[in-house]
């Protein structure tokens, strides 16, 4: 059996992250978000993580050599093997077609823009009130979702952390390169075929059915019943 593989694409701040944890228990696959992977390697200050940063504190786009590098060998990993959602890859056409060479023929391929309205996501603060757990990632909202105590994680624990490039100036910067270089992806996963989008302005349950949906009816296309995939 192929794998599942599903590539959520949305403005920052359309709840990319916040859905892929969603969903990763019901599909039984791991999230790999570039995002992350990139302020580790910053926190542990390796050679990747030194360049990343000049470009991700500028709202910029860190290059494609090195996520490609990065997601190329996270995917490799046994956690992988059934399948794997990713958050923020690929993010430029270029990235794309060199991930589109590590897709096989059984794999299930769905890619889903979680739609936003830049506007709505300002007034909403869903950036610049964003903290995030270091220790398991979970995403909280000083103005709509707070965690229980303070800026302590209600799940693990550890101090909740403001991301630097949550600033105002950043986020119109990040949007900015949203539209310039993600955003040609739309056209390019349309053309493959693959192309799905839900509405992220909706509340975060019923975004995550409605990409659940998506995702089986795709894997219901690629396993059909045993009666349909019989020819005469
Ligand atoms: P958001 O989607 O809210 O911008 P992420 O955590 O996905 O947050 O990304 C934060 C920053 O990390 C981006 O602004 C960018 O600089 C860098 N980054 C993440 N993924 C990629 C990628 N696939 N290609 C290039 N840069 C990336
Ligand atoms: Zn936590």
């Amino acid at each position: 059996m192929g794998r599942t593989i599903l590539i959520l694409l949305g403005h920052p701040g359309a709840g990319k992250g916040t859905q892929a944890r969603m969903i990763m228990g019901t599909l039984a696959i791991p999230q790999i978000s570039t995002g992350d992977m990139l302020r580790e390697a910053i926190a542990d200050k390796t050679p990747f993580g030194c360049e990343a940063k000049a470009k991700m504190d500028a709202g910029e786009l860190v290059s494609d050599a090195i996520v490609n590098g990065i997601v190329a060998d996270r995917i490799q990993q046994e956690d992988c093997k059934n399948g794997f959602i990713l958050d923020g890859y690929p993010r430029t056409v270029s990235q794309a077609e060199t991930f589109r060479s590590q897709i096989g023929r059984g794999d299930c391929l769905s890619v889903i823009e979680i739609g936003a309205d830049s506007e709505r996501l300002r007034k909403e603060k869903r950036l610049v009130g964003r903290l995030m757990c270091p220790g398991c990632g979970e995403i909280y909202n000083q103005y709509s979702k707070v965690p229980k105590t303070d800026t302590i994680c209600d799940i693990c624990g550890k101090s909740l952390v403001h991301r630097s490039d949550d600033r105002e100036d950043l986020i119109l910067e990040r949007f900015r390169t949203y539209r310039e270089e993600t955003f040609p992806l739309v056209k390019f996963y349309q053309d493959l075929g693959a192309y799905h989008q839900v509405d992220g302005m909706k509340p975060i349950y019923e975004v995550t059915k409605d990409i659940l949906d998506i995702v089986n009816s795709v894997a219901a296309c690629h396993n059909p019943p045993e009666e349909k995939r019989v020819r005469k």
